[in-house]
């Protein structure tokens, strides 16, 4: 197979190599259960307890205030059912944002369900939380907010810290999602005011399967999994020694390269922009033209399917994605998206290109080359594309 173009590193990352390296000792040579006394536990806890502080030292909080996971999903997960039952008792209301991934959109619905009531701020066009929002968002039975940090999709970031600010006055408990952060732009959880926050290995250039969260000292939460007394009582389960020996590494390969790695890809990024604006017409960038992740352009394309030019652009040995890869092969259209006012139709017609450390200037060259032909392919197939109606909307 000819090499492949990957531009969706927002879905997941290849493991650096240093970190596969990391990792490859504590699968079989130093295969201890941390949680035993003799010494190949011992070397096991040692290990975890530098993973730790590797963690600690990345996101400016101490090692006891980080939980391993296994990924984002079960980070979100805890947070929100974690707080919302130690909370039960204060209050029912959580606050939330229109556009938040999965893993936190359904676990709210969830919690909808049990009886909680949740309020959903809106999002502007390019798909930013309004801080005053969330503040007129609070009622006195307000117990937990959680909104993320950048977008999965359209890559914006949004105000976390005068969040945080909003909440801590307001007294009430703030978690961010923020996987898609992670590694990627620097992180302070004080100076984001955060309780909470989720990260993910894989997307990082770390392992699948393991991510972590980290909760402030205090925090009122109750365990999401129970049995041994692992991660201080409140996470249970068998540690996953290797990943959280892999995540540690790639967050700390991830810090040293974070600068370097930005200013590559974020001009990478504006030449493909570009490239398909002079090239295609009826494009317009979806997510905010200034907060936004550097690796991140998301587009939508007027009078044609995301799926459609996914498959097109496979069979070119490159891969992109139309939203989260959690909604990639279902036809509603991306929640995200509606939230941010695009109409459904619009909204199809959207493709997600997320850059990397693999991606090349050559790349996004053979990029612009193969992909306004599958445009104009497509639209010449298109049953409601046609030249005359096109390009009503505008940016
Ligand atoms: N939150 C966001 C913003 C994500 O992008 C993802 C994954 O795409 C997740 C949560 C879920 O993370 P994981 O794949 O580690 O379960």
């Amino acid at each position: 197979m000819n090499k492949v173009i990957y531009l969706d590193h927002a879905a997941t990352t290849p493991a650096d190599p240093e970190v596969v390296a990391a990792m490859l000792p504590w699968h079989s040579q130093e295969f201890g259960n941390p949680s035993t006394v003799y010494s190949l536990g011992l070397s096991a806890a040692e290990a975890l307890q530098e993973a730790r502080e590797t963690v600690a030292r990345a996101i400016v909080c101490s090692p006891e205030e980080v939980y391993f996971t296994s990924g984002g999903t079960e980070s979100d997960n805890w947070a929100l059912k974690g707080a919302a039952d130690a909370l039960a008792a204060k209050g029912k209301h959580i606050v939330t944002s229109s556009i938040e991934h999965h893993a936190v959109l359904e676990t709210t619905e969830y919690l909808e369900k049990r009886g909680f009531e949740v309020t959903r701020v809106p999002v502007d066009s390019g798909g930013l939380v309004d801080p005053e929002d969330v503040r007129r968002a609070f009622r006195p039975d307000t117990i937990l907010i959680s909104i993320m940090h950048a977008n999965n999709e359209v890559g914006t970031i949004q105000p976390i810290a005068e969040i945080g600010r909003i909440a801590k006055e307001a007294g009430v408990l703030f978690h961010t999602d923020a996987v898609q952060t992670g590694g990627k732009i620097p992180l302070d959880v004080d100076a984001l005011g955060v309780d909470l926050l989720s990260m993910s290995a894989h997307k990082f250039y770390g392992p699948k399967g393991v991510g972590l969260l980290y909760m402030r000292k205090k925090t009122k939460i109750t365990p999401l999994l129970h049995g041994g007394g692992q991660e201080r009582g409140r996470r249970a389960g068998t540690h996953n020694v290797p990943g959280i020996v892999g995540l540690a590494k790639a967050l700390e390969l991830a810090g040293a390269r974070m600068a370097a790695d930005a200013a590559r890809e974020a001009p990478l990024r504006d030449k493909l922009w570009s490239g398909l604006e002079a090239s295609i017409p009826c494009i317009f960038q979806n997510g905010d033209p200034e907060h936004r992740l550097p690796c991140n352009l998301n587009v939508r394309l007027e009078g044609i399917e995301g799926e459609s030019m996914i498959l097109m652009l496979d069979m070119e040995g490159i891969c992109v994605s139309s939203g989260s890869a959690c909604t990639t092969g279902s036809l509603e259209p991306s929640h995200v998206l509606l939230a941010m006012g695009i109409p459904a139709e619009n909204a199809h017609g959207s493709l997600r290109m997320t850059l990397g450390r693999s991606t090349t200037d050559k790349d996004i060259d053979y990029f612009l080359e193969v992909f306004p032909p599958i445009v104009a392919r497509l639209r010449e197939m298109s049953p409601v594309w046609c030249d005359r109606c096109a390009c009503k909307q505008r940016n």
